[in-house]
């Protein structure tokens, strides 16, 4: 029995209730069905279920399971897409969302800034002889160059990692789908309580959900959204048969994080807000890159698009990769990690660790200075993580 509330209801009544599957014992919380297969009656249905099995019914793990379908029609619910499928981590799901919709002579179109494995996949396409053209993703006319009638795909980040640029996803969809072309977001950063990710135009949205749907950095996961022909007919037969399938374990695990993840993500928000102002101006800085502050670049198109500036902030210290670390040992409460979307508020050095693997130039280009820190706001009093990155500054 499914339990999908009305259409039209605030996107925190479906994280609550949305894709709820009750057994025979009506059990209020969501079960964890820790089953890789599925028993049939006779022989027969057997067989109907392997010709096609309908939304309650399930055949192994790795096509689908009663606790990650539940996970997966609450994030269609929340994204206001049509379907969706959960996959093992993030990656799994790019990789998916990717290899699903090309072939061999395929052109994508992708912007540059990315996380360092959405390059490497992109690189995968490459040896896979799909063509594959970056731009800034940031300059219209540069996608509009780009894309050509024969492009297949365009693949971006809506707001990207680590500098925080927003890219104006209307625009990009208008240009891609006059060519034709399908949309793929990665929305990490926006996150699905500020995504209007399918209203402005995306086909396919892609989750780590590893961030800030568990929020508390318990265990990896994602999801891709999409309409119901994409999913069911597109990512489903890559994935069951490639193996990105999701745990059962985690799937219950990201349940349990949407419940309160529209709370946690409004208050992160807020807190960095008033971080990146508090930070702004502070002698050792000499960038405070926030898409909530009015001197960010896309301030008003983050605005537009999202509501909120997210849960992200990048500083750049101007004494370089010394002054970076010298901070980055003197913080306290703010721990050095490199996940995001946590409870708890998370510092990274880009240069040195995430996007460590890229050549210097490339650093360059996309603006990861030696001196750049990438800050995730977690559930903390703002007060104290200001406190703390400010005596870790030295001021
Ligand atoms: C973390 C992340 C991923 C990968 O997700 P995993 O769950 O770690 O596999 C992909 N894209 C972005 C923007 C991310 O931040």
């Amino acid at each position: 029995m499914s339990d999908t509330p009305r259409k039209d209801v605030h996107p925190r009544t479906a994280a609550v209730h949305a894709g709820t599957r009750r057994s025979q014992y009506g059990e209020m919380a969501e079960a964890i069905f820790l089953t890789q297969g599925f028993v049939y009656d006779s022989a027969e249905q057997a067989e109907a279920r392997f010709v096609e099995a309908g939304p309650d019914e399930f055949i192994y793990a790795r096509y689908g399971n009663p606790t990650s379908r539940m996970f997966e029609e609450r994030m269609a619910a929340l994204e206001g897409a049509e379907d969706a499928f959960a996959t093992a981590s993030g990656m799994a799901a790019v990789n998916a969302a990717l290899f699903s919709i090309c072939a061999p002579g395929d052109h994508v179109v992708a912007a540059r800034a990315l996380f360092g494995s959405c390059l490497y996949v992109l690189e995968l396409l490459a040896k896979f002889g799909v063509e594959v053209s970056y731009v800034d993703g940031t300059d219209l006319d540069q996608w509009r160059t780009a894309i050509r009638p024969d492009t297949k795909a365009v693949f971006y980040e809506s707001m990207s990692n680590p500098t925080l640029e927003v890219i104006d996803m209307q625009a990009v969809s208008d240009l891609a789908h006059a060519a034709g072309a399908i949309v793929v977001v990665d929305n990490v950063f926006t996150t699905p309580v500020f995504s209007r990710a399918v209203a402005l135009g995306a086909d396919v949205v892609v989750y780590s959900a590893t961030k800030h749907i568990d929020g508390g950095g318990r265990a990896l996961a994602g999801v891709i959204c999409g309409t119901r022909d994409y999913i069911r007919k597109v990512a489903e037969p890559y994935l069951k048969h490639t193996g990105g399938a999701i745990s059962p374990f985690h799937s219950w695990v990201m349940l349990n994080g949407l419940t309160t993840m529209d709370l946690r993500v409004r208050a992160q928000a807020d807190s960095a807000l008033a971080i990146a102002a508090a930070m702004q101006g502070h002698p050792d800085l000499s960038q405070v890159i926030y898409p909530g502050l009015a001197d960010h670049p896309q301030h008003d198109l983050a605005m537009a698009q999202m509501g909120s500036g997210g849960t992200m902030i990048a500083l750049e210290l101007r004494g370089g990769k010394q002054a970076a670390f010298n901070a980055l040992n003197r913080l306290q409460l703010i721990r050095i990690s490199n996940n995001l979307g946590d409870a708890k508020s998370i510092i990274t050095h880009p240069a040195t660790t995430t996007h460590q693997r890229l050549s210097e130039e490339e650093r360059e280009r996309l603006g990861i200075t030696p001196g750049l820190l990438r800050l995730s706001i977690g559930l903390e009093g703002a007060d104290d993580l200001i406190a703390d990155l400010r005596q870790a500054l030295g001021n």
